[in-house]
Formats: structure tokens, C-alpha cells, sequence
């Protein structure tokens, strides 16, 4: 069935942005993406000009998505696109299924993107799509027709060389792949680059799995140098053993770090001395469940341990103002997107705690997600080794940009991003 196109808006405005279905939810692009952009505004050399035009997003696109569902009943869906700025680059973001996707929150993760790439240098802008949907509650055919539905409505505008596509939460490398072929059935091509995160049959790059941990892990490493730390002796506690969470996991301890805490939703076990993190990756890949070892603790108890390192990796606002000044760890790197609320991050910024933001620490995954496009569009395929080794370049050159403007201006690492990433825009742009 064709997707219905209701807005495809090149201006919302920033004060009065695109009415959504979830026109009550809190507008998280205004609310919380724009200060950002002001406060690292007063640390770069980015124009007047230019900080107005990151102000908007370059186009924004609402379709409905008619599905028919398995007991013949017709079920109509609403996906948005952002395609926020692509001054660097083509747009590049995931595309999210939950129920409480609305405009503002795509649009938000749409800016942040655009900061994301440009924090890490890869030649990309940012964008963002979802779909509101309970995934869970779909039938694997009905998902299917949701997907294509969905690149059915957005194919115009999204491309290679315009806007690409990703997984995000509850959208995986099946959906991707049934994206890519909708798109080359609708343009009568083969356009892997249309869309990165696919099977590696059908196009996906070597690496993508543990890349978005890798990158954090690579932060790591470039703190211990600047530490002198022995990794023995260093402490970690990670929130959150799924993707991220787990391969940080192993590659921490591989390296020869204490992990000494990990939990998942159901919550978290822990021991002073180290856990054994081969048997608790079989324990939870067999049995989806975390092994008994050490003490069972709660996620808010793992939160406070008195460790060198903490790792949230599960989701956003894991720390806010009631339990943030409880958080002891002198390093904190966020593999999840916003585990710190606005008022966390002002508390644990008042400590001598370093904090690895979100666009930097879990920027390992749009890495190799561009590597994924540049292989697409080139036709030749790139080793693991080659892919651990470039992506590694990436994050610690990164890292020890975004530090040295930390320490120049006296600002948070965070700022020290948004300020760096805005000078790049800026360079572009200007
Ligand atoms: P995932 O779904 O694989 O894992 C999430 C984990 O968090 C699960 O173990 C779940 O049990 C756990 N969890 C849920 N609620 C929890 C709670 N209250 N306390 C403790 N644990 C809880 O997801 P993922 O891909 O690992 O992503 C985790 C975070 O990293 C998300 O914020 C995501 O946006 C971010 N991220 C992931 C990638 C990636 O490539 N996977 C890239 C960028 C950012």
C-alpha cells in the first residue's frame, strides 16, 4: 500500500516547530539540543550566521504508513524523517520503532548526529527517523510491511549521496535489509549505500557489532596514557549488558581491567575482586540472564559503587539530580545516548570526575557505519583488521582533540565536543 506524504516541510521554526502526533510530549529539540548549541557557540569561532542556521533543521518529513495487519484489519502508522544539516556530508542517523517516537524527539537526535559526525570528523551531516510503533506487538510480516512502507514513503528522500539510514532502538539488520531492497526495487538498482547496518550479505561492513563499544573502549585506553594507570588496579562498573555493554565489557577485560559490576534490566551482580566476564558473556548469551556470581546489587546500587570507572550503557536519563552526587567514579563513559540528565550533568560537572560525553564516547558505531557507506559506494570490501585499525585512528585522534580544547578553554569534555563540532560546521558552512 502507498505511504501517504502529509508534511515534507523544508523550515519548521524553532519556536513554533511541526505539529506531531505527540504534539504534548516535551520538546526536547527546544528544551534541552539548543542550549547546547548556545553554550558551545561561546567557545568556538562559528558566526552568528551559523549558529542561527543550526537552529533548524533542513527538511523534516511526517508520512503515514498504512499496514495491513494479519487479521485483515488496517493499521496506519506515522514515520518522520529529519534530515537536520548536511553541510559535511549526507545526513546520517538510525531510525527508531517505539511508541514514544514524536517530531521533537527525532529532530533532537537529528542535531545531536550532526554533531556527532562532525565531533568525530567522519564526512557525514546528521539526520534521524522513527516510526511510533510498538514493534513487540507486530507480526514478523506485518514488520516487514512497515519497513518497506516506510522507504516507500521516505525513497525520495533518502539516498546514497542525500541521507542514509541506520538501525536504533528496536530496529536491527533484517529491517535495514528490507529497506535497502525496497529502495532498489523503487529505483530499479543496486544502492547498498542507501542504508548501512544491513547483514554483511547483503552489503554490511566487518566490525559494526562491537564498534560502538570499541570506540568507548579506545576513550579508555587514551585516559589510561594520560593517567599512567595500570589496568589492573582499575576498577569498572558497567550499567547495561546488551550490545554495548557486553563488548565493552570483554575488550575492558581482555585488557587486563577490573570489571568488577555489571546489571541488565532485571539487575546486576557484583564482587570487589573481579568478575569472571567470559563465564558471565556465555551465562547471559545462553540463558539471557545474568549468571549468580559475587553480590546481586540493585542498578541504582551498581550506579554508586566506589569504582574507578563507570559505564552506563543501558538508556537515557540512567543519572539525574537525586542520585548523581551519590556517583563516586572519577571517569564516566557513556556508551548510552544521555544517561545524565541536564541537572546530573551539572552536579557531577561541580567534582574532579571526567566525563566522556555521548557524541564521542559511543561515536565508534556511526564510524564504522561510515566505513560501511564508503565500502558501499567504492565496491571493495574492507578486512576486520582494517576496520579495528581506522576506527581506532578515529576515536583517539578525536579523544585528544576534543581534550586539548577541554583543558585550553577550562570547560567540561562535553562543551569541549559541541565547541569542537561547531567549529567544523562552522569551517564548512562559512
Ligand atoms: P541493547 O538493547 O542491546 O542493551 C540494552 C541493555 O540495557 C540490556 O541489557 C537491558 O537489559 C539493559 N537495561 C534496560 N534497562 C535497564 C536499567 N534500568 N538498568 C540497567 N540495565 C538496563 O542496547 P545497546 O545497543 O547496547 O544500546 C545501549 C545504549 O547505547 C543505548 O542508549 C543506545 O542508544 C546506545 N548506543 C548504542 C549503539 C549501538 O551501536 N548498539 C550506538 C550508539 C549508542
Amino acid at each position: 500500500m502507498a505511504p501517504n506524504v502529509l508534511v515534507d516541510e523544508a523550515k519548521p521554526s524553532a519556536s513554533q516547530p511541526a505539529k506531531s502526533a505527540s504534539a504534548k510530549a516535551p520538546d526536547v529539540f527546544l528544551d534541552e539540543a539548543l542550549p547546547r548549541l548556545d553554550l558551545a557557540a561561546k567557545y568556538s569561532k562559528a558566526s552568528s550566521d551559523t549558529v542561527e542556521t543550526l537552529r533548524y533543521p533542513e527538511r523534516f518529513t511526517e508520512v503515514s504508513i498504512p499496514v495491513r495487519k494479519d487479521d485483515g484489519s488496517l493499521e496506519v502508522f506515522t514515520g518522520y524523517r529529519c534530515r537536520f544539516n548536511t553541510v559535511r556530508g549526507p545526513a546520517k542517523g538510525g531510525i527508531r520503532y517505539h511508541p514514544d517516537v514524536s517530531a521533537a524527539e527525532v529532530r533532537a537526535l537529528a542535531f545531536w548526529m550532526t554533531f556527532k559526525c562532525a565531533t568525530v570528523g567522519i564526512p557525514l551531516g546528521g539526520g534521524k527517523g522513527g516510526v511510533i510503533v510498538d514493534p513487540r506487538k507486530l507480526s514478523e510480516r506485518e514488520l516487514e510491511a512497515l519497513s518497506r512502507g516506510y522507504m516507500r514513503g521516505m525513497a525520495d528522500v533518502l539516498g546514497p549521496d542525500i541521507d542514509v539510514p541506520a538501525p536504533d532502538v528496536y530496529t536491527n539488520a533484517k529491517i535495514m535489509g528490507w529497506m535497502s531492497d525496497e529502495f532498489d526495487t523503487i529505483k530499479r538498482g543496486r544502492y547498498p549505500g542507501v542504508i548501512t547496518g544491513k547483514p554483511v550479505s547483503r552489503g554490511g561492513s566487518l566490525g559494526r557489532d562491537d564498534a560502538t563499544a570499541r570506540g568507548g573502549f579506545v576513550c579508555l585506553q587514551e585516559i589510561e596514557k594520560k593517567r599512567g594507570w595500570n589496568p589492573g588496579d582499575i576498577t569498572v562498573a558497567i550499567q547495561g549488558f546488551g550490545n554495548a555493554g557486553q563488548h565493552f565489557a570483554r575488550l575492558a577485560n581482555d585488557a587486563g581491567y577490573k570489571v568488577v559490576a555489571v546489571s541488565d534490566s532485571r539487575g546486576g551482580i557484583y564482587d570487589e575482586n573481579g568478575l569472571d566476564v567470559p563465564a558471565t558473556l556465555s551465562a547471559k548469551q545462553d540463558t539471557g540472564r545474568l549468571p549468580s556470581q559475587g553480590k546481586a546489587i540493585s542498578n541504582e546500587d551498581l550506579l554508586e559503587l566506589n569504582v574507578d570507572v563507570l559505564v552506563p550503557a543501558a538508556l537515557e536519563n540512567a543519572i539525574t539530580k537525586d542520585n548523581a552526587g551519590n556517583v563516586t567514579a572519577k571517569v564516566l563513559i557513556e556508551l548510552a545516548n544521555g544517561p545524565l540528565t541536564k541537572e546530573a550533568d551539572e552536579i557531577i560537572a561541580k567534582t574532579d570526575a571526567l566525563v566522556v560525553p555521548d557524541i564521542l564516547a559511543n561515536a565508534g558505531g556511526v564510524t564504522v557505519s561510515y566505513f560501511e557507506w564508503c565500502q558501499n559506494i567504492s565496491g571493495y570490501y574492507w578486512k576486520l583488521e582494517t576496520v579495528h585499525e581506522r576506527l581506532g585512528e578515529i576515536m583517539s585522534d578525536s579523544f585528544n582533540q576534543v581534550f586539548d580544547v577541554m583543558e585550553s578553554e577550562n570547560i567540561t569534555m562535553r562543551t569541549a565536543c559541541y565547541a569542537h563540532a561547531l567549529n567544523r560546521l562552522a569551517e564548512a558552512m562559512e
